[in-house]
């Protein structure tokens, strides 16, 4: 006997007999609290997300993902989705429930002639853009390389080709879905158009997808770096940072932080990004290296791949505790520059870090209809990570975010990045978040998945 988690909050149990069933279907396996393998399965890459499902249905195929979707509807099972397991409020897993977990799914397939990549549900980005760029190709992806393709597509997708190339989602060909009534589905432009404009931005909402579809293009050299300010200097950076990027083209890309050396000094930083010609980069990029007098300038020739891994330490590491959170500002404010550097100063723990990424260019010229998801204006991703390593300190660099946040929050909007929104965040922020889309997202949520099974995410209710 196991004792479960049920979609309605209530406590169940499920016999030996019914799991051996569940057991005989799935290729992949089941992990049960009482296997060997148990505590390496159920973690995810929040160390301060420690939970315990009753299960993890292991799947290798589209198959086992069908028959773990049909058991967790029989037995009335709390559902999560694992893609990469880099969900920052742990929407991987759960306590009591079912994990459908796509770790084991990693087939990749490029047609280069057609520029076109397919990638099963549980690959990373790190393994994307390796098996992209040995064709000299690339399409919009996650700025930590082991970010799952399938949280961070659902949800928009973010990163360094943004400018140039759009959000991950506008490079979306297809998606394969095994939908909450375990039927497997394609969903493109033209088979279930209504699925694929949610999937494009609605998060785990809709289905668990087992393969994307994306279209590529050539990227290979890049411009890529940091190049650092003492804090002391930060509100002067930042300042002419913001000025900065109204100046980018779409080529460009620039980000920028305060954190903490590895030397244990806070800094302020500048992420630059070029994709294009070399030189011409260079000129696009100087005035930001050339501005003030930073203490290192690390912006230089690479390739994309490597770009891709730059913000790898120590946002990749599995295991540290973190909490974040985030909202999207079209204006960066003096109020604004202010708490931040006042907070950075009181940092309270040397791997937390304070991010605006920039949204301009390609990105913001898809109408907000056209795809779920709708922030196409051009604005900032505002971010405040809280990361440690010791579980015994999360009270206090908890503490260090909700009270910064409590001052940055009156400069921000109300909206934000779909996948950055905490679980803490007020149900109204995932409303505004999906802005004039949410309507068409619960109409589509009530014929894909009427009981809401797929509801450990940020949450659309059917209509
Ligand atoms: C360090 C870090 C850096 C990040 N950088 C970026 C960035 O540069 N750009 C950006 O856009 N975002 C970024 N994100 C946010 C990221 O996109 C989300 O955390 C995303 O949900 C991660 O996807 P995952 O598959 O790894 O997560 P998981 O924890 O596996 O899942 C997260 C959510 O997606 C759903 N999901 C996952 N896989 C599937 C699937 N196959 N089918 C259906 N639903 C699924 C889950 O149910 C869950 O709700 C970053 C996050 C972190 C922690």
């Amino acid at each position: 006997m196991v004792e479960i988690a049920t979609l309605d909050g209530s406590r169940a149990s499920l016999g030996a007999a019914e799991i051996a069933i569940l057991r005989n279907n799935l290729r992949g396996g089941v992990i049960l609290a009482d296997d060997a393998d148990y505590d390496g399965a159920r973690r995810v890459w929040n160390g301060n997300v420690d939970r315990r499902p009753a299960l993890i249905a292991r799947c290798a195929n589209a198959a086992d993902v069908q028959h773990a979707v049909n058991f967790a509807n029989q037995s009335g099972l709390l559902v999560s989705v694992r893609g990469g397991g880099h969900s920052a409020p742990g929407y991987g897993t759960n306590d009591g429930g079912m994990v459908i977990d796509l770790s084991p799914m990693k087939a990749i397939n490029i047609d280069p002639d057609k520029r076109i990549a397919r990638a099963e549900g549980g690959v990373l980005w790190r393994e994307l853009d390796q098996a992209t760029q040995a064709h000299g190709l690339a399409t919009t992806g996650g700025t930590v390389s082991n970010t799952g393709v399938a949280g961070l597509t659902l949800g928009g997708g973010l990163g360094w080709l943004m400018g140039k190339h759009g959000a991950t989602v506008d490079n979306l060909i297809s998606a394969d879905v095994v939908t909450a009534d375990g039927t497997f589905r394609k969903a493109s432009a033209t088979e279930h158009p209504d699925l694929f404009w949610a999937l494009r931005g609605g998060g785990g909402n809709f289905g668990v997808v087992t393969s994307l579809e994306y279209r590529l293009h050539p990227v290979s050299q890049v411009l890529g770096g940091l190049v650092l300010h003492p804090l002391d200097r930060a509100a002067d950076m930042l300042r002419f940072y913001r000025d900065f990027c109204a100046t980018l083209p779409d080529e460009a890309e620039a980000y920028a932080a305060l954190l903490t050396s590895p030397e244990g000094v806070p800094m302020a930083a500048m992420v630059l990004g070029y994709n294009g010609p070399i030189e011409e980069g260079e000129r696009v990029l100087a005035p930001a290296r050339r501005f003030g007098q930073p203490v290192a300038d690390l912006v230089g020739p690479m390739p994309y791949g490597a770009r891709q891994t730059m913000l790898d330490a120590p946002n990749a590491e599995h295991g540290l505790h973190r909490y974040w959170r985030s909202a999207f500002t079209e204006q960066i404010a003096d109020e604004l520059i202010e708490v931040m550097v006042e907070g950075a100063a009181r940092f309270s723990s040397p791997l937390s870090a304070l991010f605006l990424f920039y949204l301009h260019g390609a990105i913001t010229r898809v109408p907000a209809a056209e795809t779920a998801f709708g922030a196409r204006r051009a604005q900032w991703d505002f971010d405040a990570i809280g990361q440690w390593t010791e579980g015994s300190e999360s009270a206090t660099h908890i503490a260090w975010v909700r009270e910064i946040w409590g001052r940055l929050e009156p400069h921000l909007q109300g909206s934000a990045y779909i996948n950055h929104i905490a679980a803490d965040d007020r149900p109204e922020k995932i409303r505004a978040s999906f802005g004039e889309n949410h309507r068409r997202l619960r109409e589509i949520k009530a014929v894909y998945d009427k009981s809401n099974l797929f509801r450990v995410n940020s949450n659309i209710p059917p209509a």
